[in-house]
């Protein structure tokens, strides 16, 4: 054996260190978090679980902007969805579907294994709710048998940020009675949202995107006037009645508390709090701002497309972006393999490898975004895909003119 150092090139990567999941969800988990959790099993009976439970409430409605009131489900943002469609629906209702990606498709199928009539309105990938189209539909619905709209605030899969408080607007001047229910999973905490002053009447978010937490734990927050639409699909375990206004600890829960997740939870909310909620969303939307200044620069020789062309209807949290099939997975191959960094696939989108997303949602930093865009920036470079000059620079240039004040 020679003490010669051999490099095998097939090992030759510079992918040692912390590795970055920027992809929409589950999202960067903070140190604070994970220490929160890092416990023995605390006592359910009684003591600091008991207290620390009752605090989140107050908490979380915060950061939805309501007053109202808010269930915890232990299960994903699916589990979510389908909670808060029980409490409202019964069966044979017609719930209308507003979809502008695969998340409000996917909402509505929750609806119709429930037994209730899906009408949808499907704008396509690529565009917002048109509420005029809206508009139409209910002013059509004479007989009103549209118990609820149904709305994605974010859509994950195509990053497109709809106009709740327009749809609310439209919703109104028809008269229509229908509920207004949102799925907030993406935006929470990333894009403003404002339950009451919009008039949303359910909203239901997840906790691994926006609030920071090992994925496990889910809320619907809901208004007086959702509680009043009791529908025949509730079951006892779905029910919010009794999660709201438990009368003993274990019915939070309907049995055992997600007790780590609760620490999680409650110190994420604690992060969020002590940042303020306004700069919170003004830091998700400054580095929102830095992604697309950069992905204009590597579209100007028609490489790469950012896939909402109105920057009004772009996320915050998440970013799609568009090039030649099968050129996104080759990327995205390549930032996982060589650089540590897992980017979002083409999710629901044909071909799926011509789509990749950037999730920059929750615990993100300005210098975790450059290393984001930089490194996508090498990739291109590596795999010799076509890309305009210039989109570190614009990228900087974002950041170093922050002045950060909430948008
Ligand atoms: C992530 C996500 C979901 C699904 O949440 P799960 O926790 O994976 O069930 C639903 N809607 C939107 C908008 C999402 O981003």
């Amino acid at each position: 054996m020679s003490d010669q150092i051999v490099y095998e090139s097939s090992l030759m990567s510079l992918s040692q260190g912390r590795p970055y999941l920027a992809i929409p969800g589950p999202s960067v988990m903070p140190d604070q978090v994970l220490q929160a959790m890092h416990r023995a099993s605390p006592n359910i009976y009684e003591g600091e679980l008991h207290d620390l439970t009752h605090a989140l409430i107050p908490d979380l409605k915060a950061v939805a902007r309501t007053v109202h009131q808010v269930a915890i489900y232990i299960g994903n943002g699916h589990a979510a969805w389908e909670a808060a469609l029980t409490n409202v629906l019964s069966p044979g209702d017609t719930v209308l579907v507003l979809a502008t990606g695969q998340f409000c498709i996917g909402w509505g199928a929750v609806a119709e294994g429930l037994g209730c009539t899906v009408q949808t309105i499907d704008y396509g990938p690529q565009s917002p709710i048109d509420l005029t189209q809206v508009q139409a539909a209910l002013a059509a619905d004479q007989d009103g048998r549209i118990k609820a709209v149904l709305a994605v605030h974010v859509d994950t899969s195509t990053s497109v940020k709809n106009d709740i408080a327009g749809l609310r607007h439209v919703m109104d001047k028809t008269g229509h009675p229908a509920l207004l229910m949102v799925d907030c999973i993406a935006s929470l905490g990333c894009d403003r949202f404002e339950m009451d002053v919009w008039g949303v009447d359910v909203m239901v978010s997840a906790c691994q995107k926006g609030l920071m937490t090992p994925a496990g734990i889910s809320f619907v927050w809901y208004n007086d006037k959702a509680a009043a639409q009791r529908g025949a699909c509730v079951t006892r375990y779905w029910d919010w009645a009794p999660r709201t206004a438990p009368e003993f600890y274990y019915q939070y829960f309907n049995g055992t508390a997600p007790t780590h997740h609760l620490y999680g939870l409650h110190a994420a909310l604690g992060m969020i709090k002590a940042e303020g909620l306004d700069h919170v969303f003004a830091r998700h939307a400054r580095l929102a701002e830095a992604i697309w200044a950069a992905a204009e620069k590597w579209a100007c020789d028609g490489g790469l497309a950012l896939n909402i062309a109105d920057p009004a209807y772009r996320s915050h949290a998440v970013t799609s972006i568009a090039m030649t099939s099968p050129d996104a997975d080759r990327l995205r191959q390549w930032c996982e393999e060589t650089c540590g960094l897992t980017l979002g696939i083409g999710l629901g989108r044909d071909p799926a490898d011509a789509y990749f997303r950037i999730g920059h949602m929750g615990h993100v930093n300005a210098h975790m975004i450059m290393g984001v865009l930089g490194t996508i920036n090498a990739g291109l470079r590596a795999l010799d895909i076509p890309h305009g000059p210039g989109a570190l620079d614009a990228a900087s240039a974002v950041v170093a003119g922050a002045d950060v004040t909430p948008p």
